[in-house]
């Protein structure tokens, strides 16, 4: 069985003690890995990639250019990089952190013309390390940016699990954002769930994971 297979019978297994009905992307994060190896899954069937530099999300696009990849951006947003993603025009950019970073992209989506859908990233642990908006805040700041953007699509939330080896204390942290995307009418991505804790994180409700290492190394 392939790497790919592996993780996806895993994948699998925690889906159905979730919820039969439910669904699950796979976003396999390609930033520590080579076009070669990203050729291969393709070839295994899986077509969306996530990437969390803007520079290395614009080389991979341009060099596998000849295959229908479907492109996250999953990393963090520097003010000055906005104009450039937004012409790389990923499926989605799961890391809109702030009501500050959306205002920016609307704007420039405006100028341009363009549309980009998004999820709002939710600091779920309350980490110093991490960016995103506060568990108490995210409905607000979800809500404010629904009603203001017409250019920018919220269609959902992103989190990390809590750093740590404290399980309890990672499922708390995906249990949180889980909520918060549950009192969201029309939300459809909880993107949540990576390498070391992904089956918790579909046991919570996760229902997007964004897996790199072990699907690479
Ligand atoms: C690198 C990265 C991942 C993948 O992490 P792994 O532990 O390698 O699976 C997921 N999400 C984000 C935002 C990342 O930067």
């Amino acid at each position: 069985m392939s790497r790919l297979d592996a993780i996806i019978s895993r994948i699998e297994q925690a889906r159905l003690r979730f919820s039969q009905h439910h669904i699950v992307h796979l976003v396999a994060v390609s930033k520590y890995t080579t076009d070669a190896k990203i050729l291969e899954l393709y070839n295994q069937g899986q077509r969306a990639f996530g990437e969390s530099k803007v520079q290395d999300l614009e080389a991979k696009q341009q060099e596998l250019n000849d295959y229908p990849l479907e492109w996250h951006f999953i990393g963090n947003i520097q003010t000055n990089k906005i104009n450039k993603l937004i012409d790389l025009e990923p499926t989605l950019i799961h890391s809109i952190d702030s009501l500050k970073t959306a205002e920016e992209f609307e704007k420039r989506l405006r100028v341009k013309g363009k549309k980009q859908k998004a999820l709002l990233q939710i600091n779920s642990a309350n980490e110093e390390s991490k960016s995103g908006v506060s568990p108490k805040e995210a409905l607000d700041i979800y809500q404010q940016i629904t009603s203001t953007s017409t250019h920018l699509e919220l269609v959902g939330v992103m989190s990390f699990g809590a750093h740590t080896d404290d399980q309890k204390a990672i499922q708390k942290s995906f249990e949180t954002t889980r909520k918060i995307f549950d009192e969201i009418k029309d939300a459809r991505f909880c993107s949540m769930g990576m390498s070391g804790d992904f089956e918790l994180a579909i046991e919570c409700g996760s229902n997007m994971l964004r897996i790199g290492s072990i699907l690479f190394e």
